[in-house]
């Protein structure tokens, strides 16, 4: 039984297109590094343009505002175009700079107005935290409580949201809709384009949280209508820890005012105008504020090209193979050591991580680092495991599950306290 699984590991790995892109990422020796869904691992490319533009820093001081290869002034909106199509939105409808949480702050003093009539604001109960402390803070600064203006769809199963259950909530008073596309503790993927369009059938605006399917699955955001989206770069798209995020509006947006408004979302040829009254650029630039943060959006010239090369369809194809292996392995080998699959099964609702849930799991999560594997854990008893489709392989997802079983069947976990670290 053993050496069959193995031996189909080794299958899929020979039969992996993209089996090469594994050498262009800095891995560590000896270690199963399942936690790209954090923090995806740096690539030789983004040190590369890390690097260039450190010295292009150096070398051309404030000229490196238009010279060089990636010149500072236009450097948002180049990345734009080469984040553009792994979303399905037009170059001009995409923007990378920020933060997520940041984003999400411009995009709802942006689009959020309530009126007498529409003046809530509609969400889930699973969203990642800071969404919720932003939606919270945007309704206090309008004097709305949230107690009454906050709509959070319950899950059911604490796990996944029906979609119904959120349409079913938008009523006539719902002004905006904010949801994740991928949830990022089950991994489950949302109905982007039956929402948008059920939103838009009751009049209501709708954006998606990104950071989890950004880089992991195909999107259509134009096609299907979205009105805005936003996402980070660090997870999935390998732009290292606290690379700029990026933010989506739908064109028929354009033109409409930025919510919090700063001089980098003029009009290019217009900014060094130095006029008092701002003239805003036609397209998602016009969410921008300050300056760029440069050398925090350089590794991203690096990490995109890959994207590009790839292209996301091939991505996702690996990324089923390894997330479906996985789910295998676990329900073969793991079979009575407690552990529940928490993720959605389907193909089409799950996104790129497996979703395990065991009384134990923090300590579990100690002992596997403790034998060179790194998941990830999510309080109060969540193992987010990610074979990432560009570096990981098959043969790693076999081999963890081996020193998890082992583990398990040594209750070695019981040498660790079962609590969280500080970061998790
Ligand atoms: C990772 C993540 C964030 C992080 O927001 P930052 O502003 O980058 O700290 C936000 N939302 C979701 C759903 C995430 O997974």
């Amino acid at each position: 039984m053993k050496i069959s699984l193995l031996q189909e590991a080794k299958a899929l790995d020979f039969e992996n297109k993209l089996k090469a892109y594994r050498d262009e990422f800095y891995l560590n020796d000896g270690q199963i590094y399942f936690d790209g869904n954090s923090l995806g691992l740096m690539s030789k490319r983004a040190e590369m343009a890390l690097d260039y533009l450190t010295d292009s820093w150096k070398r051309y001081a404030i000229d490196g505002w238009t010279k060089g290869a990636y010149p500072w002034f236009t450097l948002s909106e180049k990345l734009a175009e080469l984040s553009a199509p792994l979303i399905g939105a037009k170059k001009e409808e995409v923007i990378v700079t920020g933060s997520t949480t940041s984003n999400l702050h411009q995009l709802l003093a942006t689009f959020f107005k309530p009126t007498e009539k529409r003046n809530k604001i509609l969400a889930d109960n699973l969203n990642f935290p800071t969404d919720i402390y932003a939606i919270k803070s945007k309704l206090e600064q309008h004097g709305l409580d949230p107690n009454s203006h906050f709509i959070q769809v319950e899950s059911r199963d604490g796990h996944t949201i029906e979609e119904i259950d959120v349409i079913a909530a938008m009523r006539e008073d719902v002004s905006i809709i904010i949801l994740p596309s991928v949830l990022y503790r089950s991994g489950q993927i949302l109905n982007m384009q039956q929402l948008t369009q059920e939103a838009h059938e009751r009049g209501i605006l709708i954006g998606f949280d990104l950071c989890h399917s950004i880089g992991a699955i195909p999107h259509d955001l134009s096609k299907w209508g979205v009105d805005f989206a936003f996402w980070c770069t660090y997870k999935h798209l390998n732009g290292g820890p606290g690379s700029v995020a990026g933010l989506y509006v739908n064109e028929r947006h354009f033109g409409t005012a930025p919510g919090l408004a700063g001089w980098f979302g003029s009009d290019k040829n217009r900014q060094f105008d130095m006029s008092h009254t701002m003239t805003q650029a036609m397209t998602a630039g016009a969410y921008q504020m300050g300056t760029p943060h440069i050398l925090s959006a350089a590794p991203l010239f690096g990490s995109l090209e890959i994207f590009h090369e790839v292209g996301i369809d091939a991505i996702r194809k690996r990324s089923l193979e390894l997330t479906n292996f996985l789910m295998k392995l676990v329900e073969i080998e793991l079979d009575g050591y407690g552990f529940t699959i928490s993720n959605p099964r389907e193909d089409h609702r799950r996104g790129a991580h497996v979703y395990l849930e065991h009384p134990e799991a923090a300590r579990i999560c100690k002992a596997l680092k403790k034998v060179n594997v790194i998941p990830d854990f999510r309080t109060p008893r969540g193992i987010r495991l990610a074979p990432v489709a560009l570096y990981n392989t098959a043969e790693e997802v076999y081999d963890m599950v081996q020193r998890l079983k082992n583990i398990m069947e040594h209750e070695t976990y019981k040498e660790f306290s079962n609590a969280r670290e500080i970061v998790s």
